[in-house]
C-alpha cells in the first residue's frame, strides 16, 4: 500500500492512516481509492473492529484534494467513450464513500453498522473534505493555520465526490452556497461554526477524542437516511427554498455571465438532487460532474491556472545557473510602480534600498508600504511587530551609495530613454557591472536600454503590472544580449515575491501589452463605426473578459493611450494601422475626458469617483448606427484581436512557450479565464475554424484579422497548439 494503512488497537478501534508516499500533503489518485476500499471492507468484515478513525500521517494536514494533474487528464484517460468512463469512475468513488456512510447498517431498519470518524490534523480540501463528509463525525485539531473547504469551483469544476450533495443536505442550500459556489475556506473554528465539521479539539487530543467518540455507541444514521428527512432551510418546492434557488441562480449568472459551466452545473446538481432520494441525488451529481469534465473549459482552466502556472513558478524555463536568491534589492524611482515593488520585496523579507530624486519622493514611496501594513493591522491580518520588521527592511533615500551590496537593481523611473540611461550608469558606478540590472519599462526596447549598461548580459526587463501588490504576473524580458544568470536572477526573485513569471523575448510591447492594446483599439474602433458602446462592453463581458475595452481605457487612462499611440506611430511611420482609433482617443483627450482619474471618460462618474454608466455625450460625436452587428461578430472581433497577436508573438519567437502565452494572458490582462488562455481557446474551436473565421473577418472587417501563416499551416494540417507546442510535444 502506498497511500492508506490500517491498524487496530486492543479496544477494537481501527485507525486508517492516509499518508501518500513522497508528498508533503496527501492527494487522491485513482489507485488510492482501491486501497481505501479494501481497508474499509476489512474493517467492516472483522468482528473485532468496533469502529474506525480515518486520519492522516501528515503533520498539520489531512489532504489537499484530488491530484489536479489527474483531473486535467481524466477525460483523456477515460477510454473510447469518455463520458461513460468518467461517470463510471465517479460512481465508483460514490459507492466507496456510501459504503463508509452506511457502514454495514441494515438498509431497511438502519440498525447495526460501525461508526467512522474523520480526525483531521489540519487542512482538508476538496476530496480531503468529501471523504470526511461521508463519515459519521468530523473532528479537527485546533490548528488556526488549517484550511477546510471545497475550493473546486475556483479551478473550473465543482465538488463531485459527494461534497455538493452532502453539504447541501447537511447545511441547507442557503448556508452551503458560499462554501460551494465561492469555494470559501475556513479555519477549524469557523468550519465548526458554519456546521461543516462537528468538533474542534486540541491537536494532542485529536485521536483520543476520536476514539472516545467511536466507543460511545453513537447514532450513526445520517439525517438523509432517516425517514421524513427535510432539507434545512427548505427544499426547492418549499417557499423559503424556492427563494434561495431563484436568488442563487440570478447571482451565479450575474457573476459568471454564463461562461463558467461549473457554477451552473453545481447549482443544477443541488436543485435537482434536492428533489429526489439521496442515492439518486448522488447519481445526478455524478452526471453533472461528468458534464463539466467533458466541457473543454474545465480541463483548459485546470491546465493553465494550476498545472502550468505551478510549473512556471517552479522554474520550468529557468536556465541552468546557481541559486540567485536576492537578499538586497535596489529600487530606483519611488513612484507608483517603485513603491509597489519595494512593498512586495520587503514583504518577502528582502532588504530594499528605495531611491528617488528627493528625500520627500523616496519617503512617499515608502509610505505606500506603511499604508498597506496599516490596512492589514486594521483587518487584524498584520501585527505591529510584522509592520516594524517590514518597514525596517526599507531604506528610503537619495543616496546611491546605499546601493552597495545589492544583488539586484530594479529601475522604475520615468519612461524616457535618456533618464533611464543616466540612472543605469549612476547605479553601476556604485554596484559595479556584475550586479543584475532590471528595468520595469512598459514600452521601451530592452536591447536599446541595455546599451547604457557596462555589460548587457547583466541587463534584463522585469515588467510588473499595476497595482504591483495585486497583480500576479511578472513578465521577464530578455534583450538580445541578456545572459542566463540575469534570467535566473529575475526568476528566482519573482519566486521569492510569490508571483508567476513568464519569460519572453524583446519586441514592441513585449507580450501582454502587445495583446491587450489591440483589444482596447478594437473597442474604440467600433465606437467610431457607430457600434452601440453598451453592445461593445457587454459583448466583452459575455465572453468572459473582466472589463470591457472602454472601461479598460478609462482605468488605464486616455492620456496613456494617446502617449502610446504617438510613440507607436513615430516608430512605425506609414505602416501605422490605428489612425481611426486615434481620432476617437485624441478627441476624448481634447475634451479632458482622461478616464477614471479625471472622473470622466468613456464612462460617466459621480463626484466620489463611482462609475455611473456609459457617457451619453459620446453618441453626439460618434452617432450610433441604425444597423448593429450581431453579438457574436463583436465578440469575435474582440477575441481575435488579442488571440491573433498571441499567435504572431509565438510565430515571431517573442513567446517561446505557449504555456506562458496562456498563463500570462489570464494573469496579466484577465483574458477569458474560462477559455484557459488564447492558445487553449484556439484549440477549443480548432485551427481550421479559426482560420476560416479570420479569413471572413479580414475580408469584412479589416486586414488586421488576416490569418497568420502559422495558424494557416496548422489549419491545413489539422494541428492543435498543445499537441504541437505543448511540453509533452517538446519532450517527445
Ligand atoms: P511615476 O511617475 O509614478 O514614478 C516615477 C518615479 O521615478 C517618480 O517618483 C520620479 O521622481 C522618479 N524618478 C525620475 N527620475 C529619476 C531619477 N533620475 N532618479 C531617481 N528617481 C527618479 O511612474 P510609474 O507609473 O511608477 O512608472 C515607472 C516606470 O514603470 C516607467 O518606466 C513605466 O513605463 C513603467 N511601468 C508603469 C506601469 C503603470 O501602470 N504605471 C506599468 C508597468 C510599467
Amino acid at each position: 500500500m502506498t497511500d492508506f494503512t490500517m491498524s487496530t488497537d486492543a479496544d477494537g478501534v481501527a485507525t486508517i492512516v492516509w499518508d501518500t508516499k513522497g508528498k508533503s500533503m496527501n492527494v487522491m489518485t485513482l489507485d488510492a481509492w482501491d486501497e481505501l476500499e479494501a481497508l474499509v471492507d476489512q474493517a467492516l468484515a472483522e468482528d473485532a473492529i468496533k469502529g474506525v478513525i480515518i486520519t492522516s500521517g501528515k503533520p498539520g494536514s489531512f489532504a489537499g484534494g484530488m491530484d489536479l494533474k489527474v483531473i486535467a487528464k481524466m477525460k483523456e484517460m477515460a477510454g473510447d467513450n469518455p463520458a461513460k468512463g468518467l461517470f463510471d469512475g465517479i460512481m465508483n468513488a460514490h459507492r466507496i464513500m456510501r459504503k463508509i456512510e452506511r457502514a454495514g447498517m441494515d438498509p431497511k431498519t438502519n440498525k447495526g453498522g460501525k461508526p467512522f470518524v474523520a480526525a483531521l490534523p489540519g487542512t482538508a480540501l476538496g476530496i480531503g473534505l468529501e471523504i470526511p463528509l461521508s463519515c459519521h463525525r468530523i473532528i479537527a485539531a485546533d490548528n488556526p493555520k488549517a484550511k477546510i473547504g471545497l475550493p473546486e469551483i475556483m479551478v473550473g469544476i465543482f465538488p463531485g465526490a459527494g461534497g455538493t450533495t452532502r453539504l447541501s443536505r447537511k447545511l441547507g442550500a442557503m448556508a452551503a452556497s458560499p462554501l460551494l459556489l465561492e469555494g470559501k475556506l475556513n479555519d477549524p473554528q469557523k468550519a465548526k461554526a458554519a456546521g461543516v465539521i462537528d468538533e474542534v479539539v486540541p491537536a494532542e487530543d485529536l485521536l483520543s477524542a476520536a476514539k472516545a467518540w467511536v466507543l460511545s455507541e453513537p447514532n450513526i444514521v445520517k439525517p438523509w437516511d432517516e425517514k421524513g428527512y427535510k432539507m434545512p432551510g427548505g427544499a426547492p418546492y418549499h417557499p423559503a427554498g424556492f427563494m434561495t434557488f431563484v436568488g442563487a441562480s440570478a447571482m451565479v449568472n450575474g457573476k459568471t455571465q454564463g461562461v463558467y459551466p461549473a457554477a451552473k452545473a453545481l447549482l443544477s446538481a443541488v436543485y435537482e438532487g434536492a428533489l429526489v432520494p439521496f442515492d439518486t441525488a448522488l447519481k445526478i451529481e455524478a452526471r453533472w460532474f461528468t458534464n463539466v469534465l467533458m466541457n473543454p473549459s474545465s480541463s483548459a482552466m485546470i491546465r493553465s491556472l494550476f498545472v502550468n502556472k505551478e510549473a512556471l513558478e517552479k522554474g520550468a524555463n529557468r536556465p541552468e545557473a546557481a541559486d540567485q536568491k536576492v537578499t538586497k534589492v535596489g529600487v530606483i524611482g519611488a513612484g507608483m510602480m517603485g513603491a509597489g515593488i519595494a512593498l512586495v520585496s520587503a514583504l518577502a523579507g528582502i532588504e530594499v534600498v528605495l531611491i528617488d530624486n528627493t528625500q520627500e519622493a523616496a519617503d512617499k514611496g515608502k509610505a505606500y508600504t506603511t499604508a498597506h501594513l496599516d490596512k492589514g493591522i486594521a483587518r487584524k491580518k498584520v501585527t505591529q511587530e510584522k509592520k516594524d520588521a517590514v518597514l525596517g527592511l526599507i531604506n528610503a533615500t537619495t543616496d546611491y551609495d546605499a546601493l552597495k551590496g545589492c544583488d539586484l537593481i530594479i529601475e522604475a523611473v520615468f519612461e524616457d530613454v535618456g533618464v533611464k540611461a543616466e540612472v543605469t550608469q549612476k547605479v553601476q558606478a556604485v554596484t559595479g557591472p556584475d550586479c543584475i540590472f532590471a528595468t520595469n519599462t512598459s514600452t521601451l526596447p530592452i536591447t536599446e536600454l541595455a546599451k547604457a549598461a557596462v555589460d548587457p548580459a547583466n541587463f534584463i526587463g522585469i515588467h510588473f503590472f499595476s497595482p504591483v501588490d495585486k497583480m500576479l504576473l511578472v513578465e521577464i524580458i530578455k534583450g538580445k544580449k541578456t545572459g542566463d544568470v540575469a534570467v535566473a536572477k529575475a526568476l528566482d526573485y519573482v519566486r521569492q515575491i510569490k508571483k508567476t513569471p513568464i519569460v519572453v523575448n524583446d519586441a514592441r510591447f513585449f507580450y501582454a501589452n502587445r495583446c491587450i492594446i489591440p483589444y482596447i483599439n478594437e473597442g474604440i474602433r467600433m465606437v467610431k463605426e457607430g457600434v452601440e458602446p453598451a453592445l461593445i462592453e457587454n459583448a466583452a463581458k459575455l465572453v468572459g473578459m473582466p472589463l470591457g475595452p472602454l472601461q479598460l481605457v478609462d482605468e488605464t487612462s486616455v492620456d496613456l493611450g494617446v502617449k502610446i499611440a504617438k510613440a507607436t506611430k513615430a516608430a512605425m511611420g506609414d505602416a501605422y494601422p490605428d489612425g481611426e482609433v486615434d481620432e476617437v482617443l485624441f478627441w476624448m483627450f481634447d475634451q479632458g475626458r482622461l478616464g477614471r482619474k479625471s472622473n470622466a471618460g468613456f464612462y460617466a462618474y459621480d463626484d466620489s469617483g463611482k462609475r455611473l454608466g456609459l457617457w451619453e455625450g459620446l453618441a453626439a460625436q460618434y452617432p450610433v448606427a441604425d444597423d448593429q452587428p450581431d453579438l457574436t461578430l463583436v465578440q469575435h472581433r474582440l477575441l481575435f484581436a488579442q488571440v491573433l497577436e498571441a499567435v504572431r508573438a509565438l510565430e515571431e519567437g517573442v513567446l517561446e512557450d505557449i504555456r506562458e502565452g496562456d498563463v500570462g494572458a489570464i494573469l496579466g490582462w484577465g483574458f477569458a479565464p474560462w477559455a484557459g488562455g488564447p492558445f487553449s481557446w484556439l484549440d477549443m474551436i480548432g485551427a481550421p475554424y479559426a482560420a476560416e473565421r479570420c479569413d471572413q473577418l479580414a475580408q469584412e472587417v479589416g486586414a488586421r484579422f488576416t490569418t497568420p501563416a502559422l495558424l494557416r499551416e496548422m489549419a491545413d494540417k489539422g494541428q492543435d497548439f498543445y499537441k504541437r507546442f505543448g511540453p509533452d510535444a517538446q519532450a517527445a
